[in-house]
């Protein structure tokens, strides 16, 4: 018989109630490389009801913050030691080169890390209010999270969604997605094995359209967290009304890298190759929309296609592969559909723009590194993301035109500056409306700083200390320091 992976509910590994399952798929080579159980409603309605019991009954809301800390340092030390166990698998289901894998898991210990050690820090305030009052400020779990996530960093997003939720003192139902569920089954039997009591922690593998939809509308969850596409965020935005659930989005981007003629040119073109082609370009921070200044157009784009052909491409377990398939079929003929989209609306293919059917590589999803010029602001490929490996580059005049091309689309995720003049730098990030910028760098990213976006790139911050508030409901609480009668009513 063939083996089911299986979901983590109430601390029983369990198949999904109406018996269905899913394949998933090596996206470089298009074979089945596992069966997992297919939840459904009435699997996240179980998840709901173990975490609710868990938080309310069981005690997990007044677990003292040295018990979270000490159980989530055990899980960063548990996952550390199988990294490469991690990476090999996450490279394995979602097609990134091996390195970026290893990256990702070390940064997931490091965000793990990062929450334990915040959990037992003072997050409260208190006030000299009006004699003889004493006024707290104390931060509570929200309760029961629903969370949701997408399929370009499956390990990582998981450790940026369970990290501060758990370390706040929330129970959790964990929604991987479907196309990569195999390192978020590997990381619920850490959870288990570090001892995190039952039904704190839940994980309930499906579809968006059933599990997703019924995290995002059960009265019982109060807070649903999601990353993933903007369309998404707005119909889990409408599925989280009923009960007014709280809730925070990372959505989509379509981020400006922005180069000014006076930067340092050959720092800037290896920049921006980390820029849009990491992770095949299935990022959403990626800087998908190159804006050069006039001057240095013809010359850096030159530079920038010689470097870009060179990019090994291949399964990502292969030695020296630097970008690998895309996460799945459906998905490459969307991008594929994006390249013919832009040919026809009239940008000049400087590169790429193809599937790759040589050698071993005809079975998987590979998409060559594309780079379209000669683009108008209106075009549906500056305008809309694509989340692959597809660049569009824009030719600005001058510092003012850099900033609004920057600012116009929908979205405000990320944005980069590249110039060796630090005031202008600085004066251009302050009118770019995007919530995660960087200047002479693009795309590093730390446990520390907020992250997330302006416009219709989200709503709230993921890391950080502000990460950890969004778990958090705040409470006042008014000490009378002088017990006694008010006295306000005269009619005793
Ligand atoms: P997606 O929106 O299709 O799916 C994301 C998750 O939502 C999956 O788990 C999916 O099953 C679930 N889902 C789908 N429909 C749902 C519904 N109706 N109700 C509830 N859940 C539902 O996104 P994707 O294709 O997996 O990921 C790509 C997108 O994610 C891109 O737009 C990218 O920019 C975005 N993303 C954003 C960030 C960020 O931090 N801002 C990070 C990574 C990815």
């Amino acid at each position: 018989m063939e083996r089911i992976e299986r979901m983590y509910i109430d601390g029983q590994w369990v198949l999904s109630r109406a018996g269905e399952t899913r394949n998933v798929i090596n996206p470089a080579d298009g074979s089945v490389i596992a069966t997992v159980a297919e939840g459904t409603a009435e699997d996240v309605q179980l998840a709901v009801a173990a975490a609710k019991r868990a938080f309310y009954e069981d005690g997990w809301m007044v677990a003292p913050p040295v018990e979270r800390a000490r159980l989530m340092f055990a899980l960063a030390d548990a996952l550390e030691q199988q990294t490469d166990e991690f990476a090999k698998l996450e490279t394995l289901n979602n097609g990134k080169a091996l390195r970026e894998a290893q990256f990702d898991v070390s940064d997931a210990v490091a965000c793990f890390r990062y929450y334990a050690g915040l959990a037992t820090k003072p997050h409260g305030q208190t006030y000299d209010v009006a004699d003889p009052m004493q006024t707290l400020v104390v931060r509570e779990p929200i309760g029961v999270c629903g969370q949701i996530i997408p399929w370009n960093y499956p390990l990582l997003m998981a450790a940026w969604k369970l990290g501060p939720a758990l370390a706040a003192g929330n129970t959790v139902i964990f929604k991987s997605s479907e196309l990569t569920p195999l390192t978020a089954i590997k990381l619920f039997q850490l959870i288990e094995g570090v001892g995190y009591p039952k039904g704190v922690v839940n994980l309930v593998l499906g579809a968006g359209n059933t599990v997703g939809q019924e995290i995002a509308e059960n009265y019982d969850i109060d807070k649903v967290a999601f990353t993933g596409g903007t369309n998404t965020g707005r119909s889990i935005m409408k599925a989280a009304t009923g009960n007014i659930k709280n809730i925070s989005l990372e959505l989509g981007g379509k981020s400006p890298n922005i180069i000014f003629a006076d930067a340092d040119l050959e720092a800037a073109v290896d920049w921006t190759l980390f820029a849009i082609f990491i992770n095949q370009g299935e990022v959403c921070s990626a800087g998908s929309r190159l804006l050069l200044e006039e001057s240095i157009h013809d010359q850096f784009l030159e530079r920038l296609v010689e470097r870009t052909k060179k990019i090994k491409i291949g399964p990502g377990l292969e030695e020296g592969v630097e970008m690998g398939p895309l996460i799945s079929e459906t998905h490459m003929n969307r991008v594929l559909e994006y390249i013919e989209l832009g040919k026809r609306e009239g940008a000049k293919l400087l590169c790429g723009g193809h599937r790759i059917l040589e050698g071993n590589l005809e079975k998987g999803y590979f998409v060559e590194p594309t780079i379209f010029a000669n683009t108008s602001p209106d075009m549906r490929i500056v305008q809309e993301e694509i989340f692959g490996p597809v660049l569009v580059v824009q030719k600005f005049k001058d510092e003012k035109e850099a900033i609004a091309l920057a600012n116009n689309t929908i979205y405000g995720l990320a944005a980069g500056v590249f110039t060796q003049d630090g005031a202008k730098g600085l004066r251009v990030i302050k009118k770019l409306r995007a919530g995660i910028t960087w200047i002479n760098a693009y795309n590093p990213t730390y446990n520390e700083a907020p992250w997330g976006g302006y416009k219709q790139s989200g709503i709230g911050r993921e890391l950080g200390t502000f990460g950890f508030e969004e778990y958090t409901e705040v409470k006042q609480i008014n000490i009378n320091l002088e017990p006694g009668p008010i006295s306000w009513f005269e009619n005793r």
